[in-house]
C-alpha cells in the first residue's frame, strides 16, 4: 500500500497537536520536536491529514484542487459530521431513483457530465487508489454508434449460440457459458435486435441522449467495486439533477469482449470497464415510492467471537 508521498506541512502553522498524526493510515507523518513533519517514504493521499488539521497547515499536492468546485450548482464545502445530514432525505433519494428506459431528446450538457463525474470521483475506492476512469458520451448520435458496434458483438454471439452443435462442444469442454447464454439471453437479444434494425427501437440504451463508462487504470487493488461505488454515486446524483439514468450490464459485457467496441471508443485494450450508465432526461412521471424485496440477512453466531 501507499505511493510516493505529496504531503506538504507549513511548519509556521502547525500547533504541533498531532491530530494529522492519529488519523493518517500509512504512517505518513509523525511529530518531531513539537512539529508535524512528513517522515514515511509513502502515502495514499487520502487527505484526512488536510481535513482533521485545525490550522490549516497540510496540503496534499496530488488532490485537485478544484476537485469539489462544480460548475452546473454551488455546494457548501464545510464538512457534515456523521450524524449532521437528515438521513430520511438521503433514503427519500435513493429510494426514488428508478432506471430509466424512456427519455427526452434533450441533451445533457457537457457541464452537468463533468459535474458528474467529479461526483462519482467522491466515492471511496480500495487503497484510496482512485485508478478509476471516467469516457463520457455526450450526444445521442454517439450512443447510438457504440449501440451499433455493440449490437454487432451480439449478432455474432447469437450466431454461435445458435449453434447446437457449437454448444455442446463448449460444453464438452467445461465451459457452459455459450449454452447458458443461448438458454437464458438468446431469444431476447434476438427480439431486441430485429427491432433495432426493423424499428430503429433502442432497448439497449433506451434512447438516452449520453453514456458514461466507468473504467480502471492498472494500480488500482479493487478496480471493479471502485467503478461501482463512482456509479452509485452518479446514478443517486444524476436523479438529484432531474436527470435519469439506466446501467447497461449488455454493454459491459460487449466491451469486454468485442475489441471493436473499445476501439470506436479509443480505449486502451488493457483498460477494463466495470459500468455503462445511459443518462438522459427522464418522461417517467413516477407517482410513488415502491420500495424493494425482503433481503437475505443474517446474523451469524461465530463460534470464534470473543464475547
Ligand atoms: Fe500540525 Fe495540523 Fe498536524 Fe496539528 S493537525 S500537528 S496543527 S499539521
Amino acid at each position: 500500500m501507499g505511493r510516493p508521498v505529496s504531503t506538504l506541512i507549513d511548519a509556521d502553522l502547525c500547533t504541533g497537536c498531532g491530530l494529522c498524526v492519529a488519523v493518517c493510515p500509512a504512517d505518513t507523518i509523525e511529530l518531531k520536536d513539537g512539529k508535524a513533519v512528513v517522515s514515511g517514504a509513502h502515502s495514499i493521499a487520502c487527505g484526512h491529514c488536510a481535513a482533521i488539521c485545525p490550522t490549516k497547515a497540510i496540503r496534499v499536492g496530488e488532490i485537485d484542487p478544484q476537485s469539489l468546485h462544480f460548475t452546473t450548482f454551488a455546494m457548501d464545502e464545510s464538512w457534515l459530521a456523521p450524524g449532521e445530514f437528515a438521513i430520511a432525505e438521503l433514503v427519500r433519494l435513493m429510494a426514488s431513483r428508478r432506471s430509466c428506459r424512456n427519455y427526452t431528446n434533450e441533451p445533457v450538457s457537457k457541464e452537468i457530465l463533468a459535474d458528474l463525474v467529479k461526483i462519482g470521483a467522491t466515492a471511496p475506492s480500495g487503497t484510496n487508489s482512485q485508478r478509476w476512469t471516467f469516457t463520457i458520451l455526450s450526444q445521442r448520435a454517439e450512443v447510438k454508434a457504440l449501440g451499433n458496434q455493440i449490437a454487432l458483438y451480439f449478432e455474432k454471439l447469437n450466431r454461435w449460440a445458435s449453434n447446437p452443435l457449437l454448444r455442446f462442444l463448449t460444453r464438452l469442454i467445461g465451459k457452459p457459458a455459450l449454452a447458458d447464454y443461448y438458454h437464458r439471453h438468446y431469444p431476447s437479444v434476438q427480439k431486441s435486435l430485429r427491432e433495432w434494425h426493423e424499428q430503429g427501437r433502442d432497448r439497449l440504451f433506451h434512447d438516452a441522449t449520453a453514456a458514461i463508462l466507468i473504467g480502471s487504470r492498472s494500480g488500482a487493488s479493487c478496480p471493479a467495486e471502485d467503478a461501482l461505488l463512482a456509479s452509485q454515486n452518479i446514478l443517486l446524483a444524476a436523479h438529484a439533477m432531474g436527470l435519469g439514468t439506466c446501467l447497461i450490464g449488455f454493454a459491459v459485457e460487449a466491451l469486454a469482449r468485442d475489441s471493436q467496441c473499445k476501439k470506436i471508443l479509443q480505449l486502451p485494450t488493457d483498460e477494463p470497464v466495470y459500468a455503462v450508465i445511459g443518462l438522459g432526461y427522464p418522461r417517467e412521471p413516477y407517482q410513488r415510492l415502491t420500495g424493494r424485496k425482503k433481503p437475505l440477512v443474517r446474523f451469524p453466531a461465530l463460534d470464534n467471537a470473543e464475547r
